[in-house]
């Protein structure tokens, strides 16, 4: 009997026995990640409660970027549904080691035009479509797959150079981005579904709240210009402010180190 097809009681009471020698899960880590996992849940669930909302009505990305495989495995035993990653290459090793899961994965960092092969092959959902560009390179492989991707347009609430997506620090400027939504609503294998951002970081939570209710404020506005697209969904909100996030009408929430621990440098 190979021992990876061995009962897991048997495995674990060979004394001799090294995890590492098959793709077994590092048992102490994954009750770890199971409380914080549930904690999070927990959060969640009274938060939107606390907004009138169902706890369903927000999804949990357990974001799983710069993690170890051994990592991301605890994690997807631990119960986690949706794995979020920022880096193409390093999510799709991942992927290919984690054949047999169920799990959906997010692409939730900036993706270079020259990746978007791997987005369309490999993920669910792209959460940070920030280009018209980049959404031409997915159309293009999503059609030789025969898929349709979900995605988000990511857009940048603070007017930080530092972060991606299409510029939407100004109000006064919103109509300026009606074109490249009708460009990118008018490719066939992409489905809009909404937005996504992430706002500059600060130490107090409550001060992230005025760039959540801007993404608000922005579908508000898309709704209007375009009732024909679905714009039911925010994903805002990371390990520190996700609570604020789900206030102002999150429907996803990516959380990493909350769940996983702090990323290894
Ligand atoms: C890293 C990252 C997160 C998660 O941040 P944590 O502090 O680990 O919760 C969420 N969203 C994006 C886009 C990220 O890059």
């Amino acid at each position: 009997m190979l021992i990876k097809d061995a009962p897991a009681g048997l495995v674990r009471s060979l004394h001799w026995y090294n995890p590492s020698m098959d793709n077994a899960t590092d048992e102490p880590l994954v009750s770890v990640i199971r409380e914080r996992y549930q904690h999070v849940l927990g959060q969640i669930a009274d938060a939107a409660a606390r907004s009138g909302r169902e706890a369903g009505s927000v999804r949990l990305v357990v974001v799983s970027k710069s993690q170890p495989l051994e990592v991301v495995r605890a994690a997807i035993a631990a119960g986690a549904l949706i794995l979020g990653e920022s880096y193409a290459q390093e999510a799709i090793v991942k992927i290919a080691a984690l054949p047999e899961t169920a799990v959906e994965w997010h692409m939730i960092g900036h993706v270079q035009s020259r990746k978007a092969d791997l987005v369309a092959r490999y993920f669910s959902m792209l959460h940070s479509l920030d280009s018209v560009k980049l959404a031409a390179r997915l159309d293009k492989y999503c059609d030789e797959l025969g898929r349709i991707l979900p995605v988000l347009l990511e857009v940048n609430v603070s007017g930080e150079e530092s972060k991606f997506g299409f510029p939407a620090w100004d109000e006064g400027h919103w109509q300026d981005l009606e074109s490249a939504v009708e460009q990118i609503m008018a490719f066939s294998r992409l489905r809009l579904h909404g937005l996504m951002t992430m706002p500059p970081f600060f130490d107090d939570p409550g001060q992230t709240r005025p760039y959540f209710q801007r993404l608000r404020l922005l579908q508000v506005f898309f709704e209007k210009a375009f009732p024909q697209t679905d714009w039911a969904e925010l994903s805002m909100g990371t390990s520190s402010d996700f609570i604020t996030a789900i206030e102002e009408g999150a429907t996803y929430v990516r959380v990493g180190q909350a769940i996983l621990g702090p990323r290894p440098i």
